[in-house]
């Protein structure tokens, strides 16, 4: 059988959630779109079930699953739902929609649910994707309040910019955030925080202060405030063990990889110098050299223009990538790998190469890399 494979540590994606559930300062709902950034969202959710507030997904599609593989807990649609037909589902599988436009206010006005629905209204407070204009919130908030059959009213906003921890972006956008919130005359749990947020902003963990005369003063300056309840973090990144920072940071640098990459040599080379290896000649040796083939390809997901020189890891030590990566093979220098041998394990990112920083070599994000993975076998164990 080919060699590829995909192995994922459930282990240490419950220690990534119980990391971001501290350091969020409330609840959080673990965010297992796109297949949980490929690690298969059944079986992620079933290890943080009993542990994880809730799940958060991007469509319907993908909460639809989550329920047939037994899930019960709560499953947040990310983006509300794509039309209106939608609600019967989302009222029937106890589905929590976000409110991002007016068309789905109007929709859920019209609709009439078995069970109150649970909505989260969205603000865009400058990222200008998805949300609420900040003219138009508080009236969204009032009518959806009014409702009898919405219940369960969360505050949300997303950044565009918390992973650039020296720009005033995300301290801009909790601002408006605040403002915003604190105009309508309660004090709402709020949803403010992915990733990058809850690792490097941590004084976003605080819920905004209530409105004037409500409370403010009562509490404060009497220690830390209960959060419990009032803040939803939504981590993704982080819970799959990548750092969302290019650089090492405290909090993020607690995370445990989940996902590791791994192959085998199926083949070696010995080439004198200045022989081409690969399509387009792209790496030429300098000298002589051993070349190991590597059954790990573009087709895998690996990227197909990483550069030479990119980082991988040959039998738990560093090496680096020579060639232009094919489809379903890639080749490496074996150069200080005297004591590699056809089926020698080769890992691509995972424990002993973080995947943020194969990405940074190859122009790509850990996203990217983690939600792109296919055609390996994927493996799932517990620790
Ligand atoms: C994807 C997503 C998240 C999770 O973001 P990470 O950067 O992966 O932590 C949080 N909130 C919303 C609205 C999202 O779409």
């Amino acid at each position: 059988m080919r060699p590829a494979r995909a192995l994922i540590d459930l282990g240490a994606l419950r220690h990534n959630y119980r990391l971001a559930r501290r350091l969020g300062g409330g609840r959080a709902l673990a965010v297992v779109k796109a297949d949980a950034y490929g690690h298969g969202a059944a079986a992620c959710a079933r290890a943080l079930e009993g542990e994880a507030d809730g799940f958060a997904v991007a469509a319907i599609e993908e909460a639809l699953e989550l329920r047939e593989a037994g899930i019960t807990a709560p499953v947040l649609l990310l983006e509300g739902f794509f039309e209106a037909a939608e609600l019967e589902l989302i009222d029937r599988h106890r589905l929590w929609t976000v409110v991002q436009a007016p068309w789905q206010l109007e929709a859920i006005e019209r609709f009439r649910p078995s069970a109150p629905l649970r909505a989260w209204v969205k603000l865009d407070s400058g990222m200008h994707r998805l949300g609420l204009s900040p003219d138009g919130f508080a009236d969204a908030w009032k009518r959806l309040r009014a409702m009898p059959h919405v219940d369960g009213l969360v505050a949300m906003t997303h950044f565009a910019r918390a992973d650039e921890l020296e720009c005033g972006r995300t301290a801009e956008q909790a601002a408006v955030f605040e403002r915003v919130v604190a105009a309508l005359g309660e004090r709402p749990v709020v949803s403010l925080a992915n990733s990058a947020a809850i690792l490097g902003w941590p004084a976003l963990a605080e819920p905004p202060l209530p409105p004037a005369g409500e409370g403010r003063g009562e509490g404060r300056g009497e220690g830390p405030q209960p959060h419990e309840g009032r803040t939803w973090a939504r981590p993704g990144l982080m819970l799959y063990g990548a750092t969302p920072f290019p650089a090492p940071h405290a909090q993020a640098d607690q995370l445990r990889p989940v996902m590791t990459i791994e192959s085998r040599l199926i083949a070696i080379r010995d080439l004198p110098a200045g022989e081409p290896v690969g399509y387009g000649a792209r790496f030429v040796t300098p000298m002589p050299m051993r070349i190991g083939v590597v059954a790990m390809g573009y087709a895998d997901g690996y990227p197909q223009f990483a550069p030479d020189g990119a980082p991988v890891s040959i039998d738990g030590r560093p090496g680096r990538l020579a060639g232009r990566v094919s489809m379903d093979m890639l080749t490496v220098d074996l150069s200080g790998h005297p004591e590699a041998t056809v089926g020698t394990p080769v890992q691509l990112w995972g424990d002993h190469l973080p995947a943020t920083e194969l990405a940074r070599h190859c122009g790509t994000s850990a996203y990217e890399l983690l939600c792109g993975v296919k055609r390996v076998a994927r493996s799932w164990r517990d620790s």
